[in-house]
């Protein structure tokens, strides 16, 4: 069944389809040979048996109550010569005609010699009968015919056809014993090939079938992996290599959907800007590598501090980065800034290029509110910007934190 593997699922449907049809065919044709064979057998016992039966019984009969009959009649003056010679002739004529009909059967080899032995009685009879028609033609006495001769004649002639008739009647017992043998043989024959085709038919759809179903299996597994690689690849394409946190892009997905979120359900959010300080300076004293190294230190800062699953941080950009927080009030929110800054201090990587601190320090611009239909995407991040250059201007190593998203007035 391996070429069933190779099919592709059409050729598989199509094969499945050819063979139900092919054992169709076979059925209707192993059923119509049989019918057509059981008509012969019925044909050979009504024409070989039957019909030649009574055909010989039509004969013994006219010889009784067409020739004999006649016969006594005529004896006994019932009947005129005329009469008497004319219904001989019609019997006479009746039995030559029924005996061709008879004798042009087909003739088994066994019977050939006492069918021609019958022929001879009859046609010697028959003279008898045929003297009979002369003498009342000649409009003899018929009162002379023997009775005796004509009981012998008419008893040979029915001795010798009923011996020809059991012998037919015979034959049609036989015949009907072998066609119902040979039926019997062909019932079982008919049914061991209908069960081998319907075996067949059954264990070749069930290989198309599971070869469908494996496919099938295959394909659910393909998928399932396409599936993976692509959560992969948008995993990849959602975060920052560097320092392997969520990138802008996944920003701008998360922020939109915890903005909107928090609008519908008048809750608390949060966002910071986060901009390393004089990172410039950095950069030059200690080198582009050890710059990047010091981008990554923040960033796991970043991620030990913000440990609910709803916080999210993101590097937005070179040395900037953001956090949202759902669900933190200001307070919290002013906690959990400070807590960064502190942190990033504590961990004392030495910046010795900058004027505010000998240790790496960062910003951090702060808006905490409760969000409301009139809080849109910019504002939040425009005013978390102004929050970030205050704290810029006003020293650096800090945080500003505002729960008013609006500009003041
Ligand atoms: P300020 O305190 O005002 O923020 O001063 P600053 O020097 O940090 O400000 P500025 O935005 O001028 O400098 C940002 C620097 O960050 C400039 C750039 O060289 C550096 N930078 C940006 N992205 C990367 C990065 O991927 N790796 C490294 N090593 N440096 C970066
Ligand atoms: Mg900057
Ligand atoms: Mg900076």
């Amino acid at each position: 069944m391996q070429f069933i593997e190779a099919l592709k699922l059409k050729s598989k449907l199509f094969f499945l389809f050819i063979l139900i049809t092919l054992g169709l065919v076979a059925i209707g044709i192993m059923g119509t040979l049989n019918i057509n064979s059981m008509k012969k057998n019925l044909d050979s016992l009504y024409f070989g048996s039957l019909v030649p039966v009574t055909e010989l019984n039509e004969i013994l009969q006219t010889y009784h109550s067409g020739l004999a009959s006649t016969v006594y009649k005529a004896k006994n003056l019932e009947l005129s010569p005329a009469q008497t010679s004319d219904e001989l002739e019609y019997s006479l004529k009746k039995i030559n005609t029924t005996w061709k009909r008879y004798e042009s059967h087909f003739k088994r080899y066994e019977e050939v010699e006492y069918v021609e032995y019958v022929a001879l009685e009859i046609s010697e009879t028959n003279k008898y009968f045929a003297k009979i028609i002369y003498l009342s033609l000649k409009e003899e006495d018929l009162r002379m015919i023997s009775l005796d001769a004509l009981e012998k004649k008419v008893s040979h002639i029915h001795t010798i056809m009923q011996k020809l008739i059991n012998y037919e009647v015979n034959m049609a017992r036989y015949e009907r014993k072998k066609f119902l043998q040979e039926y019997d043989v062909k019932i079982m024959q008919l049914g061991i090939i209908l069960l081998l085709i319907v075996m067949a038919v059954l264990i070749i759809s069930y290989s198309v079938f599971s070869s469908i179903q494996a496919d099938h299996t295959r394909l659910e597994l393909m998928t399932k992996k396409l599936k993976r690689s692509n959560k992969k690849l948008e995993n990849v394409s959602y975060t920052d290599s560097l320092t392997n946190m969520h990138n802008r892009r996944y920003f701008n997905l998360v922020y939109d959907r915890e903005l909107k979120r928090a609008r519908r359900t008048h809750s608390y959010i949060t966002f910071m800007m986060l901009d390393i300080d004089f990172f410039k300076q950095y950069n030059d004293t200690y080198g582009h590598l050890q710059g990047d190294e010091a981008l990554k230190s923040v960033a796991k800062i970043l991620k030990n501090t913000l440990l609910r699953p709803s916080d999210f941080v993101f590097r937005l950009g070179g040395e900037e980065f953001g956090v949202l927080l759902t669900q933190t009030d200001e307070s919290n929110s002013a906690k959990l800034a400070r807590e960064i800054g502190d942190a990033l201090r504590e961990s004392k990587i030495p910046h010795s290029g900058s004027s505010v601190n000998e240790f790496l320090t960062i910003s951090i611009g702060v808006v905490c509110c409760i969000a409301d239909d009139a809080l849109n995407e910019d504002l939040l991040i425009s005013r978390a910007d102004e929050m970030l250059y205050e704290a810029k201007d006003t020293g650096r190593d800090r945080y500003i934190i505002t729960s008013n998203a609006f500009v003041a007035a």
